[in-house]
């Protein structure tokens, strides 16, 4: 079968794989569509350390049942299924908890493990969701951006009438703005990019933060009433972010850090327990697929407005690389299979 293959950083190309068995409590899935994520270009650029290569690359990933195990009662062959990523161990210290989210041993397809960018696929069925059929092949992958957002902003549990600052407004970033407003909280998102803030805007956030071209801290104490924001939610990764997020916040507020940081950032301690700071990292998710894929199916979370364009399997590889080159030009691109 044909599937989408990094040989090494930078070497990405269609390649010829067998395909999968199904084994013991797994699901085999002929793959519809795809999402091209940011993980998937940190791989194709070689400065993720958790990738190890060769790799077949994706883990937004939606499709249609072919085989199920004998006793399977929840799906059967022709059922559309969005995949769960995060394949955990179960026995560890977190997954004892609940937290399979951040088990310690976590592998993630196209990372850890191949990935779904391939015809078929073979899933363990406990991560197998069933998706509901007014849901677009092209836009079902973005169930799963949409499930860490919603973890981000659950972790330091927003509630309706916060403020929330959300710095960084890609897709994740995006998603937890959209998803704050069904909460009924009031987001406030942080970007140095134009067309970003426009984009935010027109989807509904009521109020846009230019750090560069405007005082950020000045402009949220107005927004907030002087009090600064309940929550921040930090999904860029950005080294001023990170260390703005201290001051964004309010007294007895609490921080979400979402966004994977390429490196350490220094930071004034003493505002943590200055204004008792609560810090919550957000990794993943668990158990939300299916919240998202209502609220997708629902409309009340309009992914489509995230989508800048579908590929074809044939035009991926070539895809991966000018987003690689450009990622100011794209959103989300998924593929169609
Ligand atoms: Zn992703
Ligand atoms: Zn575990």
């Amino acid at each position: 079968m044909k599937s989408v293959r990094l040989k090494n950083p930078g070497d990405i190309s269609l390649a010829d794989i067998p395909v999968p068995r199904r084994g013991k409590d797994q699901i085999l899935i002929k793959v519809r569509s795809a999402g091209i994520c940011g993980s998937d270009i940190g791989a194709y650029k070689g400065v993720n350390p958790l990738v190890s290569y060769p790799r077949i690359i994706g883990h937004e990933i939606a499709g249609e049942v072919v085989e199920v195990p004998e006793d399977e009662i929840n799906l059967m062959p022709g059922d559309r299924v969005v995949l769960e990523p995060y394949v955990y161990c179960g026995h560890c210290y977190p997954c004892s908890i609940g937290h399979t989210n951040c088990c310690e041993n976590l592998t993630v397809l196209g990372v850890h493990i191949d990935g779904g960018m391939a015809e078929y696929i073979a899933h363990p069925r406990h991560l197998v969701h069933k998706a509901p059929e007014n849901i677009p092949w092209e836009l079902l992958p973005l169930a799963e951006p949409l499930v860490i957002s919603m973890h981000a902003v659950s972790q330091p549990k927003l509630v309706a009438g916060e403020h929330v600052v959300i710095t960084g407004c890609g897709q994740i970033g995006l998603l937890c703005a959209l998803y704050a407003l069904i909460i009924g909280a009031i987001p406030i998102v942080v970007d140095p990019v134009k067309e970003r803030l426009e984009r935010a805007r027109s989807l509904g956030v009521p109020f846009v933060v230019d750090p560069v071209g405007e005082d950020s801290v000045a402009r949220i104490r107005e927004i907030t009433g002087g009090r600064m924001a309940e929550v921040v939610i930090e999904a860029s990764g950005d080294a001023r972010a990170v260390r703005n997020s201290i001051d964004y916040v309010a007294y007895a507020g609490r921080i979400s850090f979402v966004g994977y940081s390429k490196a350490d950032t220094p930071m004034p301690t003493s505002l943590f327990t200055k204004k008792e700071l609560s810090i919550f990292g957000s990794r993943n998710s668990v158990g939300m697929f299916p919240e998202s894929l209502r609220l997708i199916s629902e409309g009340k979370v309009d992914v489509s407005a995230l989508l800048t364009k579908s590929v074809s399997m044939d035009e991926t590889p070539a895809m991966v690389a000018d987003i690689a080159e450009h990622p100011d030009r794209y959103l989300k691109v998924t593929c169609l299979f």
